[in-house]
């Protein structure tokens, strides 16, 4: 597979053309960035553990009947995926209150949701992501009304799953942030991510943050948060036993 021009470049990955029109290669990079890139750092090693994080999650759905992009992982930084074109929203999960939700409707961190709260957000950086509903996603286009409703229970169907994952090694999955892309085909396929850069993660023991809030609000040990996930996922999943 021939990495050719680099088509993208956003704040975590590069995406680069290869020689099969439908597929693409994706570099992650070391760079970290926090409120709407007003906070940035690029921390060695970053880019490694969310391509080792990702792959293992990505093929763990794929097993798991959840279609999405991630063909392979080629080597420490760069995957093979197939080429979506992303729809410009973002798809949040909250199972326990943290971040923006707090901020917003002045609810208190840590308050468990009784079912999965899911929100939609406008995928645009200039207008910082702003929350929209299903009407605002219909009426302008970015998504149509049957794409939404596939969307949103593949997002449920996706958090049963990553929660009984995450909870089998030992981690609390309390909110996250997915990406769907259409196919050549119009199909519309879980893409993107799904890492501690995308998810926030607890000890389900000791309630230690184990992902980006991390940098956001400078509790330190970042990589060392993020080699743990890897680690306690490698242990229990297939394809993640390289070492690091
Ligand atoms: N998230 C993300 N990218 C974004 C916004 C949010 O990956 O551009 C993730 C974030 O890491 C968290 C979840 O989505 O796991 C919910 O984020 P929230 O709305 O609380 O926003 P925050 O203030 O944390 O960016």
């Amino acid at each position: 597979m021939q990495k050719g021009e680099m088509l993208y470049e956003g704040k975590a990955k590069r995406m680069y053309s290869t020689d099969d029109p439908n597929r693409i290669i994706v570099e992650y990079k070391d760079h970290l960035t926090a409120f709407n890139a007003q906070k940035k750092a690029s921390m060695e090693g970053k880019g490694h553990l969310n391509n080792l994080i990702s792959s293992i999650i990505f093929q763990a759905l794929k097993e798991r009947g959840v279609k999405n992009h991630f063909i392979r992982m080629l080597d420490d930084t760069h995957q093979e995926v197939l080429r979506v074109k992303i729809l410009p929203l973002e798809v949040v999960v909250r199972n326990i209150t943290a971040g923006s939700i707090c901020k917003r409707l002045g609810v208190k961190e840590g308050l468990k949701l009784q079912r999965p709260l899911v929100e939609l957000y406008y995928k645009d950086d200039a207008l910082g992501d702003p929350i929209i509903n299903d009407d605002h996603a219909i009426l302008f286009g970015w998504a149509t009304e049957e794409e939404l409703k596939k969307i949103k229970s593949s997002a449920v169907k996706v958090n049963d799953l990553l929660s009984e994952i995450f909870d089998s090694v030992g981690i609390t999955l309390v909110d996250f942030k997915l990406e769907f892309g259409r196919t050549q085909e119009g199909e519309i396929i879980l893409a993107d991510e799904i890492s501690p850069d995308t998810c926030r993660l607890w000890d389900k023991h000791t309630g230690e943050k184990l992902d980006k809030d991390r940098f956001r609000n400078d509790l330190g040990k970042v990589l060392e948060a993020y080699e743990e996930i890897w680690k306690r996922l490698s242990l229990s999943h297939e394809g993640g036993k390289e070492e690091l």
